[in-house]
């Protein structure tokens, strides 16, 4: 009987396997349509500054709602643009979308804009940002570009590169989701961000973690001595939102002050 059972236990591995390769070729395929009948679209969440709680930027976040399968999450469908390569049209294509929301903002708003590790590699990728932020002829520091960092910011030569091309041009750039995952303090000091974001995972539920604070406090002390500004993720309470500015972070984002939302753009 044991036996059996075993085989059974691999069928349904087997089976759930075939599902989700299945499942990732279909969202592989369905990209290039998707953007050409641009149902990959933006949603827009504000960045508020803690003294005023009034919004100083937003950050353009990824939505696919596919025809038959319905929303997929962002790390889902990004992650396998990075595998196929698609990652660098969708990209681009997504850059192009929030450079032209900035431009129908304030003067004085910013709008961040997620870029992967890999996107990076491409040597065309600084001029091609450029590009963009010249055809609609808005300021570039009022762009900032969020890096995740990963496994994949290999600083290669090319990377190093775009990177400063892109800081040389103006571009503001961010670090996303500190402290989370690849980390290292060598990469905060190659990728020289003018801006930290303090993950999620450290904001929630910091009232009742002395650690989670001690943490938030050591990686402030870090921006401060680099000149970096810090920007928290996830704020949902009134509560965490007032720790968060008595600790000194500059700015929050989170479903407290707005959630992600369709602006049109
Ligand atoms: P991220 O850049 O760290 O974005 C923050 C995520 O947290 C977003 O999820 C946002 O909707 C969510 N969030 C914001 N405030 C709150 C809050 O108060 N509570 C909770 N529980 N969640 C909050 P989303 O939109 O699902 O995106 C997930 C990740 O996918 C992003 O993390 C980013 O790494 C990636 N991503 C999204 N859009 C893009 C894109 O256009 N390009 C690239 N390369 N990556 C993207
Ligand atoms: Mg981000
Ligand atoms: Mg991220
Ligand atoms: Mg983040």
């Amino acid at each position: 009987a044991a036996k059996t059972l075993d085989l059974n236990a691999y069928r349904l591995f087997d089976i759930e396997f075939a599902h989700a390769a299945k499942r990732r070729m279909t969202i592989g395929r369905d990209l290039d349509s998707a953007m050409q009948a641009e149902t990959i679209t933006l949603h827009y969440q504000p960045v508020v500054s803690f003294t005023d709680k009034r919004p100083v930027g937003y950050e353009a976040l990824a939505r696919w709602t596919h025809d038959t399968m319905g929303p997929i999450a962002p790390p889902e469908f990004i992650s396998i643009a990075e595998e196929t390569g698609a990652i660098h049209c969708l990209g681009k294509y997504l850059f192009d979308k929030a450079v032209k929301f900035a431009s129908t903002l304030d003067d004085n708003l910013w709008v961040a804009i997620n870029v992967s590790p890999i996107q990076l590699q491409r040597k065309e990728f600084s001029t091609g940002a450029m590009d963009i932020v010249r055809r609609y002829g808005i300021h570039p520091h009022r762009i900032d570009i969020e890096i995740t960092e990963s496994a994949s910011l290999d600083m290669s030569r090319t990377v190093q590169d775009n990177l400063r091309n892109l800081r040389d041009f103006g571009f503001s750039i961010s670090l996303d989701d500190f402290g989370t995952g690849f980390s290292s303090l060598s990469q905060l000091l190659n990728l020289r961000a003018d801006r930290i974001k303090i993950d999620q995972s450290f904001t929630r539920g910091c009232l009742q973690s002395p650690e989670k604070v001690g943490i938030i406090r050591s990686i402030l002390g870090l921006s401060a001595a680099m000149g970096m500004q810090v920007v928290a993720e996830g704020i949902e309470t009134p509560e965490i939102s007032d720790l968060l500015q008595d600790l000194g972070c500059d700015y929050g984002q989170g479903y407290l002050f707005g959630k992600p939302m369709d602006l049109g753009g």
